[in-house]
């Protein structure tokens, strides 16, 4: 039986224990969204003043140059490169991670278009994140091809001649189900479709090889595991083998081979370049970069493979601490409980009273959230663990403040059941 002491004994032997130190934790929270919103970083508020005040305010324009403002997509992309697999040179970061999947489904249309016309079909997964389905939706639209959405299980038997692009995010928003890249892309490429992966709850979360994969496209954010606070940009990578195939159908002039010559026509630079569209938004950039910073801190203590190993540990604690210690409430675990399908969250579910009880939990500082259901899906409470910052205390106190707020019945609280803008 794990008690609390335990817990506090594996920390006390955990190596990634210091990387805590990196980050702004707010005193009474348990911070349990970072795959929502990540931690503000503690580098990030001194630098962020220094771009505004030095760069900014007092050298002005002159930093495009001198405080390498124009180089900021590709030196934070190659930080993200290391982090998922990527070469030097292959990613950049640039606007949304809607924005990217735009220019990457385009991309990757334009290429099956030309090479085997008939295959008309987008799939992905009906449980995907929405904004992901409303992209393809458009992009469907502009190519004439039909959007099909199928369960996680019917996707393989999905992949035939119609196919021309599978869309899949790695790891699911709602359930915490990880896909099995290296095998899906397999797959998908022997039946001759192109691979897209939103990697949003992947990067600096679970490890990812995408040349080990031997992926087409991929896209992510730097707001939920790397850190790069709210509304930070996203990033995007292209296989060597088509980045210079097809020029992204948002064909802006810091996409351009010679963004100052001002040429009046388009002519994409060679590579991942072209994937960038207007002005990077430096500020956001520059926060991003810290963000991005506290993950690869982590490199000299075993990188993703120890920040792995320690989020199976605490999700799986916490999987095993509802189940015993909330026994009785009705919660379940919706998350896989095999480590090797489950990404760094776990989701519970609950017939009734789950807006309610995460509000609850955020009354007394214990903070996830609620993705609601629809009549195929349960309402979920989700729970995201970062484990750049997250300890296993932290599992345990959350686990008992949830079983207190069973236990007590003070969810059905009025004030708990109002419902908020942002859930
Ligand atoms: C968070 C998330 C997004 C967010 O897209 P934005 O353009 O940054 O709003 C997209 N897709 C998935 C799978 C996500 O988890």
């Amino acid at each position: 039986m794990t008690t609390r002491d335990a817990c506090l004994a594996l920390d006390r032997a955990d190596p990634l224990a210091p990387l805590r130190e990196l980050f702004e934790l707010p005193e009474g929270t348990l911070y349990l969204d970072g795959n929502s919103l990540g931690v503000l970083p503690r580098a990030t508020p001194a630098r962020v003043h220094q771009v505004v005040l030095q760069e900014w305010g007092r050298d002005l324009i002159k930093s495009w140059n001198s405080a390498g403002w124009i180089d900021l997509p590709a030196r934070v992309g190659d930080k993200i490169a290391r982090l998922i697999g990527a070469a030097q040179g292959e990613v950049v970061v640039a606007d949304s991670t809607s924005v990217n999947l735009y220019k990457v489904l385009m991309a990757a249309g334009r290429l099956q278009r030309d090479r085997a016309p008939a295959r008309r079909v987008l799939l992905s997964e009906r449980s995907n994140f929405p904004t992901d389905l409303y992209i393809a939706e458009s992009v469907c639209e502009a190519l004439g091809w039909t959007l099909a959405l199928v369960e996680p299980d019917e996707i393989e038997a999905s992949l035939d001649d119609q196919l021309a692009v599978l869309m899949l995010t790695h790891v699911n928003y709602r359930s915490g189900r990880m896909h099995d890249m290296d095998r899906l892309t397999r797959r998908a490429h022997a039946a001759g479709a192109l691979v897209v992966w939103d990697l949003c709850h992947s990067a600096g979360a679970v490890p990812v090889g995408l040349h080990a994969s031997d992926a087409d496209y991929a896209v992510g954010c730097g707001y939920k595991y790397l850190n790069g606070g709210p509304g930070a940009p996203a990033f995007v990578w292209v296989h060597p083998r088509h980045a210079d195939r097809f020029s992204q159908p948002l064909s802006g002039w810091l996409g351009h081979v010679a963004p100052f010559e001002f040429n009046p026509h388009y002519r994409p630079a060679a590579g991942i370049a072209r994937y960038v569209c207007g002005t990077p938004p430096v500020i956001s950039m520059a926060a991003l970069e810290c963000g991005v910073d506290t993950v690869l801190a982590a490199e000299p203590l075993g990188g993703m493979a120890a920040l792995r190993e320690k989020s199976i540990a605490l999700t799986e604690l916490f999987a095993q601490l509802v189940e015993t210690r909330c026994a009785g409430h009705g919660l379940a675990v919706v998350s896989p409980r095999e480590a090797a399908q489950r990404g760094s969250q776990v989701c519970l579910t609950r017939g009734e009273g789950g807006y309610a009880i995460v509000q609850a939990l955020i009354a007394r500082g214990v903070i996830g959230d609620f993705r609601a259901g629809d009549a195929e899906t349960p309402d979920i409470l989700r729970f995201g663990f970062t484990p750049l910052y997250c300890r296993h205390v932290d599992v345990w106190d959350a686990v008992e403040q949830l079983r207190e707020v069973l236990a007590s019945g003070e969810w059905q609280r009025p004030e708990f059941n109002r419902r908020h803008a942002v859930t």
